[in-house]
This record gives C-alpha cells, sequence and structure tokens, in this order.
C-alpha cells in the first residue's frame, strides 16, 4: 500500500449510463413516472398503466432483491452465504440460483471473462463492501486469483441450494441490477401496464406496445461528457452498459477501474471506455456488457460477432472517441 494520497473518484451511486431515455409515445399519452433510490444507486420508470403505476410494489420488490444479493447487507442470503462453510449445500431462495446460474452460464461463453466469484478481488482493489485501503502488491493479488473460479460454488434449483465445493466469495453486483430491472418490468406486466421504460442505475428494460407508440429513445452516454454518443432505439428490448469511466478510483493519478478481469487478477486498463448491449433481458445485458469490458475491444467484438449480440462499443482513440457495433446493433441505431 502506498502512502500517497489516493481519492475515491466517483464511488457514488447513479451510473445512470444510458438514461437519456426518452421519446416515443405521442404527447398527451399520460405516462406515469416514478423515481427512487435503491441498492446504491436510483431508478426511474415511465410507464402507461390502466391503474396507476404500483410504486409500493416497485420499492418492495426491490428491498426484497436487495435482502437476498447484497453484499452490504451482512444479513442478505448472499452475505451468509459468503460467510458459510465449505462443502454445505446452504438452502437459499430460488430466484438467487436463478441468479447464479445465469451468471455461471455467462462465465462459460466467456471463459471467465465474466466471473462473480471474484469478489476477493473487487475487495483487494478497494471497491465494494470490504474495500480493502490502498493498492494491493502482485502477491495478494495472486494470492485472491487463487479462490476466483466459478466452479468452486455449485448451485442447484430442486431444492434451492448453493455449495462452496473449496473455498468462494460470490459478488453479483455485475448481473443483478439487470435481475431487479427484469423483476420490476414483471411487476408493470403483471399489472398489464402495455409500455415502460425502467432505469435503474444504468440498466433498462422497455417495452412498448401502445398503440401510436413507437420505439423508446435511448440515449448513450459519451464518456467524455455530458452529450450522447448515440441514440438506440428500443421496443420490448433490454439493454445495459459498462463503463470504465464512472466507476473508479485514482491510486496515484492512476485509474482503477471496478471491474477487475478474472483471469489476470488485475482491474480492466485498455482502449474500450464503454460497452452497450441490446438482448431480451436486462440480466443478461448487464452481464455481457460487463463480461465484453473485461475482453478489451477486440475479444469483444469478435465475442460479439460469434454470439450474434447487439453490441455498441465505444473506444478511446488519439484523444477521442471511436465508435464501433457488432451487425446485430444496427436495427436498434437511430439514424441521422
Ligand atoms: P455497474 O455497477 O457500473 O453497472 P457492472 O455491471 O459492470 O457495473 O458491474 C461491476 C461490478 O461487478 C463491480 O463493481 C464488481 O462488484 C463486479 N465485478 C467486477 N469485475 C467483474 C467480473 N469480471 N465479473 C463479474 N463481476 C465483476
Ligand atoms: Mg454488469
Amino acid at each position: 500500500m502506498s502512502g500517497s494520497s489516493q481519492r475515491e473518484t466517483t464511488q457514488l451511486a447513479a451510473s445512470v449510463l444510458s438514461a437519456a431515455a426518452f421519446g416515443l409515445m405521442s404527447a398527451g399519452c399520460g405516462l406515469e413516472r416514478a423515481n427512487g433510490i435503491a441498492m446504491g444507486t436510483t431508478y426511474s420508470i415511465q410507464a402507461d398503466c390502466p391503474k396507476s403505476l404500483p410504486h409500493v410494489r416497485v420499492d418492495a420488490e426491490l428491498a426484497r432483491i436487495d435482502a437476498l444479493m447484497s453484499t452490504y447487507d451482512r444479513d442478505s442470503e448472499l452475505s451468509r452465504f459468503n460467510r458459510g462453510a465449505t462443502g454445505v449445500a446452504l438452502p437459499v431462495s430460488p430466484e438467487l440460483v436463478d441468479v447464479v446460474g445465469a451468471a455461471f452460464v455467462v462465465s462459460e461463453q466467456t471463459r471467465g471473462a465474466f466471473d462473480a466469484t471474484v469478489a476477493p478481488l473487487v475487495a483487494l482493489w478497494g471497491f465494494g463492501a470490504d474495500a480493502a485501503p490502498g493498492a494491493p502488491g502482485d502477491k495478494e493479488v495472486a494470492q485472491a486469483l487463487r479462490s476466483v473460479d466459478y466452479r468452486r460454488i455449485a448451485h442447484n434449483r430442486e431444492p434451492p441450494t448453493l455449495e462452496k465445493l473449496r473455498p468462494a466469495t460470490l459478488d453479483l453486483s455485475g448481473i443483478a441490477k439487470g435481475f431487479a430491472v427484469d423483476r420490476l418490468a414483471g411487476l408493470l406486466d403483471d399489472a398489464r401496464c402495455p409500455a415502460y421504460l425502467i432505469e435503474f442505475g444504468g440498466e433498462i428494460k422497455a417495452r412498448a406496445s401502445a398503440p401510436g407508440g413507437g420505439p423508446w429513445r435511448v440515449g448513450v452516454e459519451s464518456p467524455s461528457g455530458p452529450d450522447y454518443a448515440k441514440t438506440l432505439l428500443l421496443g420490448t428490448d433490454a439493454l445495459a452498459t459498462s463503463g470504465d469511466y464512472r466507476q473508479y478510483r485514482e491510486t496515484d493519478g492512476v485509474r482503477v477501474s471496478h471491474v477487475i478481469d478474472p483471469r489476470t487478477g488485475y482491474p480492466v486498463r485498455h482502449h474500450l471506455a464503454s460497452v452497450t448491449v441490446v438482448t431480451d433481458t436486462a440480466m443478461m445485458a448487464d452481464a455481457y456488457a460487463t463480461a465484453m469490458l473485461v475482453m478489451g475491444e477486440v475479444e469483444a467484438r469478435r465475442f460479439a460477432g460469434e454470439m450474434d449480440l447487439a453490441a455498441l462499443f465505444i473506444v478511446r482513440a488519439n484523444g477521442g472517441f471511436e465508435m464501433f457495433h457488432s451487425q446485430a446493433m444496427v436495427p436498434y441505431l437511430e439514424r441521422g
């Protein structure tokens, strides 16, 4: 650990990376709005609902998910699992198993670029609920890296349990917000709202089937400023952005990203500034966006092509930014 000054730069909430969501639906359509704070970040909802927007149920649902998956809440199911013994199958909620299962699928698909057992590294690099102070040495990184491997954990659906096969710690921050957005979408579907746009900490789920309704317009933030780098058009789609410029800290003037490469143990440092993914569920979009940020430009562009994933990449180049997108992103790009 260096004795030099260390600044927490933007650990604050609201990674509203892609939230300039608006447009659509002719004026006077009577969209209701709801805003709030949950899980250390903000949410905003615009919805056209036959009755009123179920505000109370939205807050209750987010609180419920937090109580399952938060690492800041020491009593959450996830925290209890993390503290628990190795070799014991702990009964947990089916939803926790679903999210862990989805995280592990993405780990396999990305050959470990996304790995929810990255927790010890996240803490070591100064992020999350158990953030260590200062920058770690190579030995500490190597030591922490030894317990990072999603195959150390077994998950079972019937009955729902999680088991550490070998010591490991889970951090679902790279996927849980997306899951929460999908759950809120489920609430609005149940309330028969024909159109809505939900944004929670930069993850988005939209639905649009109202008569006269066009697509939602969602701005993808430019890493350099308040303007939008690109506008995407969403119908019934989900979107997530992962960027290296919102949440990071600075140590000795070096920017340390909160996204860590579980294959090396070090925070990502390359020219890829952000990745935006559009797919069916916010949960998968969230995980893929994080995974591709880890991969870096070359590997991520290849991955998006192979997986036929709609992805938009903003890359630092020559003091500015360049944008690239995969073939599958084409239908979502606003023309002009
Ligand atoms: P944001 O919270 O800004 O939307 P992400 O969805 O990209 O960002 O998630 C980043 C968080 O996920 C980190 O703060 C950390 O807790 C966790 N994380 C970091 N690196 C990885 C990784 N390689 N795989 C899975 N989770 C990660
Ligand atoms: Mg993510």
